[in-house]
């Protein structure tokens, strides 16, 4: 099959679909990549690095989407992108169509087969093509917190792993699945007072097996997470209930009991969040305070850190290609009814029961 790998157009979005390593490897499989000029800059890396792992570098969008079978992205396509999609065409990337009916009328229009990443799905009923970014959210929560803690940036003044003869500072993360367990890991590292809230007792289980005495588990009662964030210098928010809006956990209420300078960072806010009082913002302009606490809600943290997130997101997104390139999407979603799950756009028709019904439209 012809690969091809068209420039990200998303604003701010430095990851690009496929790296060199991974060019290698599709090449090896006996396909054809083609890359847009400068399509893995932001993240250094060269046309001639894509050439050197066996790509063909093209000179715009137009003539990757002309070229190619399929398309490799990562954010869903713009407007622009869009237009260029044919019947013939596979696409597999990023697309959240739930909550953007003009990107799925667009899709629908355009009579492609689409592929959306967030839904491929795994024996244990995740969702391994999310998970990735969630690892690099979670580990990032505490990078960020840490440096929110400090008194230039409006914080407490409080470093994380304390000193000798001085306590560490307290992290409370809500929520212990993919993100809260990455972001333990980091807190750990940097010895910080850690205890993790759940309201799933088996995970609580199997946090206090992972961790022992690391960290502490605690069930996620109203009053265990008042208690808790009064107590705490940085509150992590990363619970998920699938396909629902985030559960406010911590109240505007909750909140006037916390320390001045304390901090939150709220990785779900991309479902809403879970503090009441979160909006989503960005990585220009990342804050904001409420009654003396740091809120930090941006929606798409792994964009901070685009080259780890593009190997992640590769690391997990790699068999799949190279298996829709050798079988053709048909047969390899037949093959893998995980793979078949991603399906949500074919033939003008929306094909995952859950978009559908997100959308009002026909399944
Ligand atoms: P996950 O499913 O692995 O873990 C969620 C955990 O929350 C589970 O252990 C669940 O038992 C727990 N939970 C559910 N309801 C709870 C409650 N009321 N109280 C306490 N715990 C509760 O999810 P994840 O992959 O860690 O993702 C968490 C969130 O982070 C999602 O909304 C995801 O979309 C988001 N995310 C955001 C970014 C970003 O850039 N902001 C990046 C990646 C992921």
């Amino acid at each position: 099959m012809r690969v091809g790998v068209p420039k990200e157009i998303k604003n701010h979005e430095y990851r690009v679909g496929l790296t060199p390593p991974s060019v290698s490897d599709i090449v090896a499989a006996g396909h054809a990549v083609f890359v847009e000029t400068g399509a893995g800059l932001g993240i250094d890396f060269e046309d001639a690095d894509y050439v050197k792992a066996g790509a063909t570098i093209l000179p715009d969008a137009a003539s990757v989407f002309a070229g190619s079978d399929m398309i490799v992205k990562v954010k869903e396509p713009q407007p622009a992108e869009v237009a260029m999609l044919e019947p013939r065409h596979l696409l597999f990337t990023y697309l959240h169509l739930a909550a953007d009916k003009p990107q799925a009328e667009g899709l629908m229009k355009s009579g492609a087969t689409c592929i959306a990443y967030e839904t491929v799905t795994a024996n244990d009923r995740s969702l391994p093509l999310l998970k990735p970014m969630s690892e690099v959210a979670g580990r990032m929560s505490i990078q960020v917190g840490a440096h929110y803690l400090e008194k230039e940036q409006g914080g407490r003044g409080v470093l994380l792993g304390g000193v000798p003869g001085v306590a560490p500072a307290r992290v409370a993360i809500l929520g212990g699945g993919v993100s809260g367990v990455n972001a333990a890991q980091m807190a750990v590292g940097m010895r910080a007072d850690v205890t993790i809230y759940d309201i799933s007792n088996a995970r609580l289980a199997e946090l206090d097996m992972f961790f022992g005495s690391q960290i502490k588990t605690a069930y996620a009662s109203k009053a265990a997470i008042a208690a808790a964030v009064k107590n705490a210098h940085l509150v992590i928010g990363a619970v998920l209930v699938p396909g629902a809006a985030a559960p406010k956990l911590v109240t505007r209420e909750m909140l006037k009991t916390m320390k001045r300078g304390s901090v939150m960072v709220d990785i779900a806010i991309d479902q809403g969040g879970c503090f009441e009082t979160s909006h989503a913002t960005t990585h220009q302009d990342p804050v904001f305070e409420v009654d003396g606490v740091i809120h930090y809600c941006v929606a798409n943290m792994p964009g901070a850190v685009a080259r780890t997130s593009a190997f992640a997101l590769n690391n997990a997104t790699l068999p799949f290609v190279i298996k829709l390139a050798t079988l053709g999407a048909e047969a390899a979603m037949k093959a893998d009814p995980h793979l078949a799950h991603g399906l949500n756009v074919s033939g003008g028709k929306i094909r995952h029961q859950a978009v559908a019904e997100a959308l009002d439209l026909p399944f």
